[in-house]
C-alpha cells in the first residue's frame, strides 16, 4: 500500500475517533464542574494532563472529521473528495472509485 494511502487510512481512523474523544471531553467537562467525589478526583492535579490530552485529541480529531465532511481530504487513487456523505462515521471506501482503506 502506498504511503499516501496509509496516511489517509490513519487519518480516517483518527477522524472517527472523534466519537470517542468528543463524548469523553464532555463527560470530563461536566465532572470538573460537579462537586461529587468523582469530580474531585478529576479536579486533582494528576488528572490535569490527561484532561488536556483528551481535549487536544478531541479538538484535533474533530477538525479531521470536519475536513473529511467538507471534502478537503482527497482519495489517494482518484483524487476526488474521499467522503461521499451519509452517516456520522467516515466510511472506509471512496465515494467515487470505491477504493477500500481497511
Ligand atoms: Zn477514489
Amino acid at each position: 500500500m502506498a504511503e499516501h494511502t496509509k496516511r489517509v487510512k490513519r487519518y480516517r481512523l483518527f477522524a472517527n475517533s472523534f466519537w470517542i474523544f468528543g463524548p469523553l471531553f464532555v463527560v470530563g467537562a461536566v465532572l470538573t464542574r460537579s462537586q461529587s467525589a468523582l469530580g474531585r478526583v478529576v479536579n486533582s492535579s494528576g488528572f490535569l494532563p490527561v484532561a488536556l490530552a483528551v481535549s487536544l485529541l478531541g479538538a484535533l480529531s474533530g477538525a479531521a472529521w470536519v475536513r473529511f465532511r467538507w471534502g478537503l481530504v482527497l482519495c489517494p487513487r482518484c483524487g476526488k473528495p474521499f467522503y461521499g456523505g451519509g452517516g456520522l462515521l467516515i466510511d472506509a471506501s471512496c465515494a467515487s472509485c470505491h477504493l477500500r482503506l481497511s
